[in-house]
């Protein structure tokens, strides 16, 4: 067994300062048990804790880390621009050229206000479609994620859907009165909710596909019928790619099935890559909604350090890494790992669903394959937890929940793939037995 009295001295230290020790709940291992691990260092694909064990990172950050650690690029970047000055508080280049890089693979944003978390970018995207339509109503769909501000903390995917909670104490009624929760890929019940009230919804907001349930691909036609539907009532369609975003192809989901699929949104959400590791993202979209924003209209948004210089230069820096190669190398590795590890299970008889969208994957411990969160819900969390223990025991860090997709970057070598494989050998026979 690997030593882990480090973290763990840490984590009891971090119970003093922090509640439950950590900066955002999923990271305490609550669900799967044992001790968190505190990490200290990150290179390519490979990740080191205090007690200097070494990990393939299939987490990446939840994402952002898609060129791998400490890429020399991004930190050559953000090194000279940090020698400059951390942050002004004031306009500057970097945030101009983020937002054109945005705009150039993204064409149906025509424009980007920065923000410093996915959370933001979409209470913004939110406010401002209450704002263009003049109407109240949100509708979203159980287990997908979109950060925690009040009105969308109602049956939201991640790390509420690991805690188990159905929503948050602290939220009231008045303020998730507004929001309305439909099965997602229930193409009868956006129907019905449509020609019912139609006029008074403000928005649909999804995740172009949830991968905060674990990944539940959309029914062909799903977001389709969003963009549709949205269109003939006067509402807008808030599309949340925090998590897809670059990740996707280089222009998201959006640009690789929205667009071949005819159907664009009004508002995007982005995060996660767009910052390359640093707290930076972005709500986007048609300009006739964004140009709403203030100063232009009177729609009030603003932040000390949105449009950071720092953070923009690792995000930018990151993109020009995601180019066509990148993608098409990162959706070979999730085929060759997700497969490869769906064989594993299969081989010793484990029942499961192995679940794909693009190159983001995750494993049901379930035999049905699973369309929505309340078939999310019915999975076998004990196996997962024992799976996860067993990679992380093999030198292979996957998110800590059943309820999160597993993220592969582009540092990924034959070697680290060769050792996720043989470790989910190990870890599907320690679920079996
Ligand atoms: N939207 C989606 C789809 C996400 O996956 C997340 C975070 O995982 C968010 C919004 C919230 O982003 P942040 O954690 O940066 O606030």
């Amino acid at each position: 067994m690997a030593t882990t009295s480090r973290s763990q001295i840490w984590h009891e230290r971090a119970q003093h300062s922090i509640p439950g020790g950590v900066s955002s709940p999923v990271r305490a291992f609550n669900s799967v048990g044992g001790t968190p691990r505190y990490f200290v260092k990150g290179e390519g694909s490979r990740i080191w804790d205090v007690d200097g064990n070494s990990y393939v990172d299939l987490v990446g950050s939840w994402g952002p880390m898609i060129a791998g650690h400490a890429h020399p690029e991004v930190v050559g970047r953000v090194r000279s621009t940090l020698e400059n000055s951390f942050s002004f508080g004031a306009a500057s280049p970097g945030e101009v050229e983020l937002a054109e890089e945005i705009i150039r693979r993204v064409p149906a944003c025509e424009r980007v206000r920065f923000v410093s978390s996915g959370t933001e970018a979409v209470m913004t995207a939110v406010r401002l479609a209450r704002a263009a339509t003049g109407r109240s109503l949100i509708v979203k769909f159980a287990g997908c994620y979109h950060g925690h501000s009040d009105a969308l903390l109602v049956q939201a995917g991640s790390g509420i859907a690991t805690l188990g909670l159905p929503n948050s104490p602290g939220v009231t009624v008045g303020q998730t009165q507004d929001t309305i929760v439909l099965p997602y890929n229930d193409v009868v019940a956006l129907d019905e909710l449509f020609s019912l009230r139609g006029d008074e919804i403000a928005a649909v907001i999804t995740e172009p596909t949830p991968a905060n349930m674990g990944v539940v691909p959309p029914v062909p036609g799903f977001n389709a019928l969003i963009a549709e539907l949205t269109s003939t009532h006067g509402a807008l369609f808030i599309l949340d790619e925090v998590m897809t975003g670059f990740r996707i192809s280089r222009g998201g989901w959006w640009g690789k099935y929205g667009q071949a699929e005819g159907w664009t949104p009004d508002l995007f959400t982005f995060g996660k890559v767009i910052g390359g590791g640093m707290p930076l993202a972005a709500v986007g979209g048609k300009a006739t909604v964004m140009n709403i924003l203030a100063p232009l209209g009177n729609v009030y948004q603003a932040g000390t350090l949105s449009g950071n210089p720092v953070a923009t230069a690792a995000g930018l820096s990151t993109l020009e890494l995601c180019d066509e190669e990148l993608y098409r190398r990162i959706d070979f590795l999730a085929e060759e790992i997700g497969q490869g590890i769906s064989s594993a299970l299969t081989e010793q008889s484990v029942a499961h669903s192995y679940q794909h969208a693009g190159n983001l994957f995750s494993f049901f411990f379930t035999p049905q394959g699973v369309e929505n969160f309340a078939q999310a819900q019915q999975q076998d969390t004990q196996a997962f937890s024992v799976f996860f223990h067993a990679l992380l025991e093999h030198g292979v860090s996957i998110p800590p929940s059943a309820f999160e997709a597993w993220f592969v970057s582009n540092a990924l070598s034959d070697a680290d793939v060769a050792q996720v494989l043989d470790a989910a050998r190990h870890a599907s026979r320690a679920v079996k037995d």
